[in-house]
């Protein structure tokens, strides 16, 4: 027999070890890089995440399990919101009747309305309208006898829309002249139409805010955005030369949206500026490409604001850190060691299989002031000229 003393408590009973109760779950529909990077936004605050997406290897996989299956399944869809503590999503896609089916189990933040209008580009434009805010001429086109009637009414140059299902420019004609509107009734016709005056805008600027589930909200700087060929390529917040009064009629804006729509999330307008004033294109019921700067260039990201909104929590601060640019990586991302010898470069690679014209990744600048912002910027089309390709100088 041993020497050593007895060290087991006479009566004492081991404790029992804790229960595991296992983070809150938040399931997202779409499983795109949004996703991915609003899972990247939301693990170090404890949450857990699970996916929707028809293809297997979307890049959102990375930070959580993925259910792979159409967004309107609701065998699919009942799989992936078990358990969850809310329900969210991250393309605007989702068919509103998914959304509804969702709801009627689960919190759905933001909920299927905003869905339905962001769908829908007549119904998103009266929408501004009946809030009072500024849209270019519009009329709805259902037959080529309307679009002869809208064409008469609005004028000439003016952009023929699909409304429901355009992205990125696709879906649309821009009409210059009769032989125009053959050919873009010929391109589109068939489908609900829209008919808009063409803008000849000075610039295309964002605004991104965010709705608490208390009704507080909060306002990120407008940003400047400039597009090629309808794809969004560099995004410079806060918009250079942005002024308070355009600022707060941004902010007006988006304000009006969220309070209307009882909104809980993030949510972006994209908005042409002209004369001075906003005249708002789109709504995206989600976090959006124009915000992705905030996550280097803002006291806390469009992601994470997301996240602390439809669970309830503190928004986080939209103060931009500094002058802070995006430049989307289209169809390839270049090669992370030349760009990551300039100061202020982040890069985020989406892990997706390169394509042309694909969203691949893209790269933050930050600088301390927007002429050290300007030369960083110089130094990155030096090294990645394709990232600039169609994009003018000043960017
Ligand atoms: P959208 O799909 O509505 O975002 O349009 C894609 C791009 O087409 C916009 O970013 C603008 O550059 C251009 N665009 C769309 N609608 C108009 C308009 N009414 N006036 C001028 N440009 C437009």
């Amino acid at each position: 027999m041993s020497d050593a003393p007895d060290r087991t408590p006479a009566s004492a009973p081991t404790p029992l070890p804790a229960p595991l109760v296992p983070p809150p779950l938040v399931a997202v529909l779409g499983g795109g890089q949004l996703g991915r990077m609003l899972g990247l936004a939301g693990l170090p605050l404890g949450f857990r995440f699970r996916f929707l997406d028809p293809t297997p290897d979307a890049p959102a996989r990375a930070v959580g399990p993925l259910v792979v299956g159409a967004l309107g399944d609701e065998h699919a869809l009942g799989e992936t919101v078990r358990d969850a503590t809310v329900v969210t999503f991250e393309w605007e896609g989702v068919p509103a009747d998914a959304a509804r089916f969702v709801e009627r189990q689960h919190p759905m933040r933001p909920g299927p309305r905003a869905l339905e209008v962001a769908q829908d580009r007549l119904l998103e434009k009266a929408l501004f309208l009946a809030l009072g805010i500024d849209v270019a001429a519009f009329a709805g086109v259902d037959d080529r006898a309307e679009l002869d009637d809208a064409v008469e009414s609005i004028g000439m140059p003016a952009v023929l829309k699909t409304r429901r299902g355009g992205y990125d420019g696709k879906g649309q004609q821009v009409l210059r002249s009769p032989r125009d509107v053959d050919d873009g009734w010929e391109a589109l016709g068939g489908v609900p139409l829209i008919l808009e005056s063409l803008v000849p805008f000075s610039r295309e600027v964002s605004v991104l805010a965010v709705r608490g589930l208390d009704g507080t909200t909060a306002c990120y700087p407008l940003v400047e955005n400039t597009h090629v060929d309808g794809i969004l390529r560099v995004s410079r917040a806060p918009a250079p030369g942005l002024t308070p009064a355009l600022q707060a009629d941004g902010a007006a804006i988006a304000h009006r949206l969220l309070d209307e729509l009882g909104y809980v999330g993030v949510l972006a307008v994209e908005l042409f500026e002209h004369d001075g004033r906003l005249l708002a294109n789109e709504l995206a019921p989600r976090v959006h490409n124009s915000g992705h700067w905030t996550i280097e260039g803002a006291e806390c990201s469009q992601f994470e604001n997301h996240i602390r909104a439809i669970l309830g929590m503190p928004l986080g601060s939209t103060e931009p850190r500094g002058p802070t640019a995006m430049v989307n990586c289209i169809g390839a991302v270049p090669t992370p060691g030349s760009l990551l010898a300039i100061p202020g470069v982040h890069l985020h690679d989406y892990a997706k299989v390169p394509r042309p014209g694909r969203k691949v990744g893209h790269i933050t600048v930050t600088a301390p002031d927007s002429s050290t912002l300007d030369e960083r910027l110089g130094r990155l089309r030096d090294v990645a000229p394709d990232l600039f390709t169609g994009v003018a100088r000043a960017n």
